[in-house]
């Protein structure tokens, strides 16, 4: 069987959560099964080949799971990107509208040198407001992003188009029509 349907049948619904209405896609049983996180990290590995890249920016706090193993496994390091208030250092940060209120994440400001090419890592892409900001705290950095990976992509938002701009290299191992 293969890894993709593989991880959709560990993948679990949660409906109403956070909040009535929205179908949460819970990826805690998937850190369960350690060969398949394994397999799911091999599966980064060969959809990136040919893709130039420094780092790893992966986004708090699913972000960090697969961002980390994948920067370890390709010997690249991994850059943190967090909530407002969480991170010790200097940091630039990014306000994104929320579908209620907003939200501010941020990135160290020594966290790489201009020019440097970054993959970003999420667990899962809904509408594509997260990464977006991400994308922009790389280019307040005077870096680019190289690409884009998520273990879950969900398609029906079409939201991929929003990251475009920054990056067409766009790799999802799940997607959900
Ligand atoms: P976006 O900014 O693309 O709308 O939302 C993506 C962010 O929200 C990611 O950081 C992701 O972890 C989180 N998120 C939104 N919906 C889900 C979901 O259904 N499952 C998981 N695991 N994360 C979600």
């Amino acid at each position: 069987e293969n890894i993709e349907k593989q991880l959709t049948s560990v993948i679990r619904d949660i409906p109403d959560f956070p909040q009535p209405g929205i179908v949460f896609k819970d990826i805690t049983p998937l850190l369960q099964h350690p060969e398949l996180v394994q397999a799911a990290v091999e599966r980064f590995v060969e959809r990136l080949e040919g893709i130039d890249f420094d780092v790893i920016a992966g986004i708090e706090s699913r972000g960090f799971l697969f961002g980390f193993l994948l920067a370890q496994r390709l010997n690249k390091p991994f850059i943190p990107i967090r909530k407002q208030g969480k991170l010790p250092f200097h940091c630039v940060s990014e306000s994104y509208k929320l579908e209620y209120g907003q939200a501010t994440i941020e990135m160290h400001e020594d966290a790489f040198p201009a020019g440097t090419k970054v993959l970003i890592h999420d667990d899962l892409l809904a509408t594509g407001g997260t990464v977006v900001a991400a994308s922009k705290l790389i280019e307040q950095l005077g870096a680019e992003v190289a690409a884009y990976c998520f273990v879950i992509s969900l398609d029906f938002l079409q939201s991929a188009g929003r990251l475009t701009r920054f990056s067409e290299k766009i790799i999802s191992l799940v997607h959900y029509e």
